[in-house]
């Protein structure tokens, strides 16, 4: 019976998502319409450790359904990915986030790179480079301006083909970037054929970076490994002082994290940059 009702749950949410997906496509967001509710975006800035200024956004994922309220990635991209479902809402992802970035251009923000997380079925499907520069095209956004975040396990599922995508989207101006690094599998070798920018330490060793030892070094052997390979790096899940102090002391040029903001709507990302820019 267990199994049959987590069957019966999975199904309930896969209907759901399809609804949310389509009610998103219609355009009927924050409307009562859609009674599965549809699919937002959050922005995270992504502040230079140096001067402590806003130089990017990462776009986070928002399910907001009249029920449950604002549903967590965690709890639907993974039936999203099995689904299939990944596609159209990944392909969502990128041109809302494309449209917003140019919004904020055309409003005289500084320049702001907005970042977006591709999972692998979406990564791995054929058009995606071509979606891509559809939703650049469409917003008008300079390529510059979009990085997409991309995880070593994602790459290593088809090593030669995953480089091979990365270097039409780096040729295209899109930079890329490895989450979550030092949780998946890559060798240092193959690491050095990504065409990428920027390495992002995982919020699991960032959590304990004030007292654990193993996660001080983990964090040190990244940053100068990432310099090395004249990478920036970005450390995830900065929630204190204490974590900033040791990032910035030991040269870590970006964080983002609780300490700074959460993730938040469009407009609070105007507003901060209008404080920043009073002063
Ligand atoms: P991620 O890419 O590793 O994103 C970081 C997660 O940490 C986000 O959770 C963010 O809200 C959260 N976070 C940020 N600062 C802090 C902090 O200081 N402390 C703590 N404890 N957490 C912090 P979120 O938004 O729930 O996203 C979870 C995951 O879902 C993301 O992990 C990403 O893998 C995935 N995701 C989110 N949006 C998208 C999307 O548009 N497409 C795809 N494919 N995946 C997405
Ligand atoms: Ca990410
Ligand atoms: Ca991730
Ligand atoms: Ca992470």
């Amino acid at each position: 019976r267990e199994m049959n009702a987590s069957v019966e749950e999975k199904l309930v949410l896969l209907d759901g998502l399809r609804n949310a997906v389509q009610a998103t496509l219609d355009g009927v967001a924050g409307s009562p319409h859609g009674a599965h509710g549809n699919f937002r975006l959050l922005y995270q800035p992504k502040i230079d450790l140096k001067d402590g200024a806003i130089f990017g956004v990462e776009a986070l994922i928002r399910w907001q359904h009249p029920e449950h309220g604002m549903v967590p990635p965690q709890r639907f991209i993974g039936l999203a990915e099995e689904s299939g479902l990944i596609v159209e809402i990944g392909d969502w992802v990128v041109r809302e986030a494309c449209r917003q970035a140019q919004a904020w251009v055309d409003a005289g923000l500084p320049p702001v790179t907005v970042s977006v997380n591709v999972s692998a079925r979406q990564f791995e499907e054929a058009r995606l480079v071509e979606r891509v520069a559809r939703a650049l095209d469409d917003s008008g956004l300079r390529p510059e301006l979009l990085e997409l975040e991309v995880t070593e396990s994602l790459i290593m599922r088809d090593l030669q083909k995953s480089v091979a995508k990365m270097r039409e989207l780096k040729d295209m101006g899109v930079s890329l970037s490895i989450d979550d690094f030092g949780t998946g599998y890559s060798s240092l070798s193959s690491l050095k054929t990504f065409p990428i920018s920027r390495l992002k330490i995982d919020k699991s060793f960032v959590s304990e970076l004030a007292d654990n030892p193993d996660d001080q070094a983990i964090a040190m052997a990244v940053i100068s490994l990432g310099h090395k390979l004249n990478l920036r790096v970005i450390a995830e899940g900065v929630e204190t002082e204490q974590q900033r102090a040791f990032l910035r002391e030991n040269e870590c040029d970006e964080m983002q994290g609780y300490l700074f903001s959460r993730p938040v709507p469009a407009d609070e990302i105007e507003a901060m940059f209008d404080r920043q820019m009073a002063g």
